[in-house]
């Protein structure tokens, strides 16, 4: 499986940010131009699940909202909106939101609020799949979430032999921030963890106001969960891209990673190579 194959994305740091699971059909933040760039698929949109308040994780909601009622498509199908309980940045988008459609939008538009813990089922999946919210420790004094989609799969039970059925983490976002949670239900198929700073800037990643990660503390993460497919984003533009991947390699290479590693930058996922790689 290629990121390409389940993901549609877009991530710069300050700028933009969101991920669409297309099996799912949930969005992961909704920076802007998120509508302009999913044209049409927005209509398939029934989840967006919101980690913080900030500009590039919140840009394009209202648009998107907009776009789904006016533009040409299937208006009748409900949206959801999840977001932390009393990020007071999405309640002020929210009251604009509604103040802008009172009475004209032609779906049912729903807010929910989330908490750490918090269980979204998503319909219209093949199995069982729910999404679970996890704390991320991003803005000093404020709730900011990660979230984790997990589908029901049914295994043999070593001990019995009977068929059981347990949940999979099948695709993990952990918006801005740094401590990400720890999956109990196994080896993640697809994580996406932000990686804002390189290691030599790790004093910014630091700093306690807005707390980030480093290229170098996701991959170690990765590892230490051992992650199938890692997606490091939310990349800052004071680095171009050819150090970032330059910083993953050998961040690899000292953590022992050993699942995929790619780096979202823009509306690209670009693959990091192997130390001795001649790409690199
Ligand atoms: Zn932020």
């Amino acid at each position: 499986m290629k990121p390409g194959d389940v993901i549609i994305s877009f991530s710069l740091a300050l700028y933009s940010q969101w991920f669409f699971h297309k099996p799912t059909r949930c969005l992961f933040d909704a920076g802007e131009g998120v509508a302009t760039m999913l044209g049409n698929k927005v209509f398939a949109i029934k989840h967006v699940f919101l980690s913080h308040g900030h500009e590039d994780h919140i840009a394009g909601i209202s648009n998107m909202v907009n776009i789904r009622n006016l533009a040409y498509g299937e208006k009748e199908k409900p949206l959801v909106i999840h977001y932390p309980r009393h990020d007071r940045w999405v309640n002020a988008l929210l009251e604009y939101i509604e103040k802008k459609q009172s009475g004209l939008l032609q779906y049912l538009l729903y807010a929910e609020p989330m908490d750490v813990g918090s269980e979204v089922d998503i319909e219209g999946t093949k199995r069982p799949t729910r999404v679970v919210a996890f704390e991320m420790q991003h803005v000093r004094g404020q709730l900011c979430l990660g979230y984790e989609i997990q589908q029901e799969r049914s295994m043999i039970d070593p001990a019995t032999g009977q068929h059981i059925c347990c949940y999979h983490p099948i695709f993990f976002y952990t918006g801005d921030g740094s401590r990400a949670f720890h999956s109990p239900y196994g080896r993640l198929d697809m994580a996406v963890h932000e990686a804002t700073f390189l290691g030599r800037d790790a004093h910014l990643a630091a700093e306690e106001s807005n707390r980030h990660a480093t290229v170098e503390m996701a991959v170690d993460w990765g590892a230490r969960e051992d992650v199938k497919i890692l997606i490091l984003c939310h990349i800052s533009d004071r680095y171009n891209v050819q150090e970032a991947i330059e910083a993953a390699v050998v961040a690899r290479e000292k953590s022992g990673f050993r699942g995929d590693l790619y780096i979202a930058h823009c509306g690209d996922i670009l693959p990091v190579p192997f130390a001795n790689s001649p790409n690199l």
